[in-house]
């Protein structure tokens, strides 16, 4: 009765993208057995012969995801599939096969569907994977959903529930450029100096090799591709594993560019690096013993890994350690739609 009534009076302003989607979990819990993972990872896993099928959506909405006059449809093309290849990515799985709906105003003339889809085709062919339907309607607004689907084998695969009190947690190359890319572009100060974080926001690259190569070499617990920021997809990944975590902000890679717009000795240099999302690196816990095969892995594959924390148990919650010493509990931990 009490719950009915907070239901009730209950909006999406204050229940927040997250806590929407625990709702539609609840509602829509499926004893399927089949069934390894539904909603609350990266991609749903689901068992077929002896292979794991791997689905994943996103969905980018112009105005809301992008802006038109930022970026050229090939460019929205190529990224709207990189970033459904990034939650592949996530799982250590090979992507195969896409689909992809278009809600579209009127006007748009047919060059630009036709740069788009240059886009969608150059990045299908870096990473292998076929266009093979979709759907298509009118729209007020420019929206993109694409659905990728890929395979794996369920014991291969790196969920973001295994994660394991004193585990270290490491990140795939430097974050914040995205989310500074993107205020450069929404103040109107593209720079020579800040075109390579421009870059970085426009033209996500996956880490889908890395990813591969995890789960290859049993290397990771838990992995989650940081989407949201920093903060909140290590909440995701300790939420979904039960354990806390503790992370050193100095320790958070950062490239030059970004250090050349955010000086380190400037007030609270990590904010974006910590917060901005759209970095689509891996975030991943592994064992201390797995250190070695780590630095490793990274040095093959020519892409930075650097260890920022330790998982801590659930009660730590996330811990943050700043420059000066201090420990904080972030009070708010990333983008969320309706917040
Ligand atoms: P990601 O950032 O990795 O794309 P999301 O935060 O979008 O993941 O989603 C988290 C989980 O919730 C995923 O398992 C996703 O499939 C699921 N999910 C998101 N929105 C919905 C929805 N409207 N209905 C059902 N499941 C959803
Ligand atoms: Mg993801």
């Amino acid at each position: 009765m009490h719950f009915a009534k907070l239901g009730g009076c209950m909006d999406l302003r204050n229940l927040g993208e997250f806590g929407l989607i625990k709702r539609i979990r609840k509602w829509t819990a499926s004893p399927n057995p089949a069934l390894v993972q539904g909603i609350g990872d990266d991609v749903a896993v689901m068992e077929m012969g002896n292979k794991a099928l791997l689905a994943t959506t996103d969905i980018l909405i112009e105005d809301i995801h992008f802006d038109r006059s930022w970026i050229d449809p090939y460019r929205l093309g190529k990224k709207s599939l990189m970033v459904n290849l990034s939650d592949i990515a996530a799982m250590g799985g090979t992507p195969k096969y896409f689909l992809v709906s278009l809600g579209l105003p009127k006007h748009l003339s047919l060059s630009y569907i036709s740069r788009f889809y240059r886009g969608i085709k150059e990045g299908a062919k870096r990473y292998r994977v076929d266009l093979v339907g979709g759907d298509t309607s009118l729209a007020e607004k420019t929206t993109i959903s694409i659905c990728l689907l890929g395979e794996g084998r369920t014991k291969d695969l790196i969920f973001r529930r295994g994660a394991r009190v004193g585990d270290d947690l490491f990140v795939s190359g430097t974050l914040g450029d995205s989310a500074l890319g993107l205020k450069i572009l929404q103040e109107k100060k593209v720079r020579v100096k800040s075109l390579r974080l421009v870059e970085k926001h426009l033209s996500p690259c996956p880490r889908v090799e890395l990813g591969q190569a995890l789960a290859e070499h049993r290397c990771a617990t838990a992995m989650i591709d940081v989407s949201d920021g920093l903060l909140g997809d290590t909440h995701h990944l300790l939420e979904e594993s039960g354990v806390g975590a503790m992370v050193w902000e100095e320790r958070i890679p950062l490239s030059r560019s970004y250090r050349a717009i955010i000086p380190l000795d400037s007030v609270d240099p990590y904010q974006t690096a910590l917060s901005g999302g759209e970095d689509y690196e891996l975030l991943f816990t592994a064992s201390p013993r797995k250190r070695e095969t780590i630095s490793t892995l990274s040095r093959a594959l020519r892409i930075p890994i650097t260890r920022i924390g330790k998982i801590l148990p659930r009660n730590e919650k996330l811990r943050i350690v700043r420059k000066n010493g201090r420990v904080d509990s972030p009070s708010r931990l990333g983008f969320d739609h309706f917040g």
